[in-house]
């Protein structure tokens, strides 16, 4: 799960790392006054969507006084911000944060992963802050300094101060630094977070550290633990099937392709997707019902492929186990009943019950196609795509 940069900011606070003061706002009229009250100088208005690169887009607006945040603002809110993390789409702009304009001296970068080659927490930093550190990455790689986190030690004050004098860090800085990554070290353990990134991490004119911008992800699996997490969800700026997907328990992950996947497992849903790209053919989305689905997930599932309009052909591979086929030939006899076919179905299913399930898919005077195995099933529905991509 993603969260807004303000949201990010806040959180972070709670742990101790030092951030610019500022407030978000849905409404430009609201702006003038967050502006006043953070002095009534200069001012820098962000939009807060889920991607970077917001100020090469257009997305961060450096103001003086009230006025002009309003009018920055008014702007800013409702419009589409296109970055190179939005794709060509971009995204809507819906709240933005009214943030104290800094005098920066120095823009670092910072960011924490788990590094799963080293099954442990990667702290990297580099001097090259403030620009795509993709690109960093790509053409100047020694620029990047790293420690690895043990998990029992966490984070030492060596390896702090190492990274420190690594971004050419001198006196009282050297410490600030070591406080602020152990902070960020903190909250991003006590978050159960997936990825942290401050970039830029600033020193400004004064030579005070702050964290300018601020990027957190949380570890799905791990949520539960944390239920007051659950209102910092944007769900506006996720995929809108994935989110109607996420309400029945359905993993959907949607891609770019033509062959729309209904599977259960995700060892299946990879091996089906293989076979697929084997056949020629590719898939238009993920969608793993899990292993004990029942009629009623199987129906919204195949509600929910069929909203998705690149899908000119479906492929429905089933092991059937918890799931029984029969339970699943009910699912989606229901579903497609209900919803009306406008692309060719394919299923492969083996299990339990499979007479069964084929018997119903049979009775059922709906126009399937089957397979017996998983090759066949793959020839078929990329034929199936290429004639209804075509046609
Ligand atoms: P993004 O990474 O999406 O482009 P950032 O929050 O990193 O957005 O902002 C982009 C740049 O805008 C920063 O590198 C910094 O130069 C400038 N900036 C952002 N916030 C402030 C601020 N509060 N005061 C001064 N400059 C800022
Ligand atoms: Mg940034």
């Amino acid at each position: 799960m993603k969260i807004h940069e303000y949201q990010a900011k806040a959180l972070l606070a709670q742990y101790g790392v030092p951030v610019p003061q500022g407030e978000v706002v849905f409404y430009a009229e609201d702006a003038a006054a967050v502006a006043t009250r953070l002095g009534g100088g200069t001012v820098v208005v962000k939009a807060q969507i889920h991607a970077g690169g917001r100020g090469k887009g257009g997305g961060v607006k450096v103001v003086k006084g009230p006025d002009d945040a309003r009018a920055a603002a008014g702007k800013m809110i409702g419009m589409n911000l296109v970055t190179y993390q939005t794709g060509p789409g971009g995204q809507k702009v819906q709240r933005v944060l009214i943030e104290q304009g800094l005098k920066i001296q120095r823009e670092l970068y910072l960011g924490l992963v788990l590094d799963r080659s080293s099954e442990r927490l990667a702290l990297m930093v580099s001097s090259e802050g403030g620009v795509e550190i993709e690109k960093v990455a790509a053409e100047t790689p020694e620029k990047i300094f790293k420690e690895f986190i043990h998990p029992g030690l966490g984070l030492t004050a060596f390896q702090a101060r190492k990274l420190a004098f690594a971004l050419g860090l001198k006196g009282p800085q050297v410490a600030a630094a070591g406080k602020m990554m152990t902070a960020l070290y903190n909250a991003f353990i006590a978050c159960d977070a997936s990825l942290l990134e401050i970039n830029p991490l600033i020193v400004t004119d004064e030579g005070t550290l702050l964290a300018l911008d601020a990027k957190m992800n949380f570890d799905d699996n791990a949520l539960y633990r944390h239920p007051e997490f659950k209102e910092l969800r944007d769900t506006s700026e996720e995929d809108p099937l994935e989110v109607e997907a996420s309400k029945y328990s359905l993993n959907y992950i949607k891609l770019d392709g033509t062959i729309g996947c209904m599977v259960n497992g995700a060892g299946l849903a990879m091996a089906t997707m293989d076979i697929i790209k084997l056949a020629g053919g590719e898939p238009a989305n993920f969608l793993d019902v899990g292993g004990g689905a029942n009629a009623e997930q199987i129906r919204n599932a195949f509600r929910i492929l069929m909203a998705d309009t690149g899908v000119k052909a479906v492929l429905i591979n089933i092991f059937g186990g918890i799931l029984r086929c029969d339970i699943l030939a009910e699912g989606v006899i229901a579903a497609v009943t209900e919803l009306g076919v406008r692309v060719p179905i394919v299923i492969r299913m083996e299990g339990t019950n499979v007479e069964q399930g084929k018997q119903m898919l049979k009775d059922s005077g709906l126009n399937f196609q089957t397979a017996d195995d998983m090759g066949e099933a793959a020839a078929k529905v990329v034929a199936a795509a290429r004639r209804g991509a075509s046609g």
